[in-house]
């Protein structure tokens, strides 16, 4: 028997201002090595068999950015106040046939083709999966006074990365059991976490930065080939 792959729609967040980078645009947009940053995530998941559709949540005056493929369909969202809003808004646009939703922040330029496909493997096994990356750094828990609470223990920390992928079902809830309870998550996999639905993290690379300031932008300058 041939196991048809569930359908995957990629949401790529592009609503954010990108305050802490300063200058005139949203970080997303500058040119990187020839480019604008977010065009590297948009590329690649427009290449992508497995990801059947793609909704940019982005203002409409950066709509521009983004050229309609014959690939596949290109749908715009409007962004929200934060981050979570802004998935919510691009998960109304997704087809109502598409079984999973992978969620991908622009900001994060340099993500591999096969770092996507590990996650969506992964993903699909769980229902909810994201890439990670095993913490390096000591980190300590802090009281309201900036004094130590505890130090946590590293070997079961992770930086979390995206793409996340959840099954749209999982997504749904989460999305409302957030929205009920008036809580604003910073990813996305910890919407399943709060409906307690199991999250795989899998293993990504520290290659996957997240440009936030001009110095992870400087970095990314240097690891990015074109
Ligand atoms: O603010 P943060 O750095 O966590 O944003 C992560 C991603 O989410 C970025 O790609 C940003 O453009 C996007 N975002 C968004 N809508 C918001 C806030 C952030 O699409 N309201």
């Amino acid at each position: 028997m041939t196991q048809t792959m569930p359908t995957i729609a990629a949401i790529l967040l592009a609503g954010g201002t990108g305050s802490r980078m300063g200058g005139p645009i949203p970080k997303q947009f500058l040119p990187l090595k020839g480019q604008p940053i977010v065009q590297y995530s948009f590329d690649l998941f427009l290449s992508l068999p497995e990801i059947s559709e793609i909704i940019v949540v982005c203002k409409p005056q950066f709509q521009t950015f983004f050229e309609k493929s014959p690939l596949k369909p290109i749908q715009f969202a409007l962004p929200g106040k934060e981050r979570q809003d802004s998935v919510a808004s691009g998960f109304a646009h997704v087809s109502p046939s598409c079984e999973y939703v992978l969620i991908h922040d622009s900001a994060r330029p340099l993500i591999q083709e096969e770092e996507v496909r590990k996650l969506i493997e992964e993903g699909l096994l769980i229902g909810a999966a994201t890439l990670g990356v095993p913490m390096k750094y000591t980190v300590k828990e802090v009281d309201e006074n900036g004094i130590v609470k505890k130090t946590l223990d590293r070997s079961r920390l992770y930086n979390i990365q995206t793409p996340q992928l959840l099954r749209r079902d999982i997504l749904s809830k989460g999305l409302k059991k957030a929205q009920k309870q008036g809580l604003t998550l910073t990813d996305d996999v910890s919407l399943a976490e709060l409906i307690h639905h199991p999250v795989k993290i899998v293993y990504g690379s520290d290659e996957n930065l997240k440009i936030t300031t001009p110095e992870d932008f400087e970095v990314a300058k240097q690891l990015v080939y074109v």
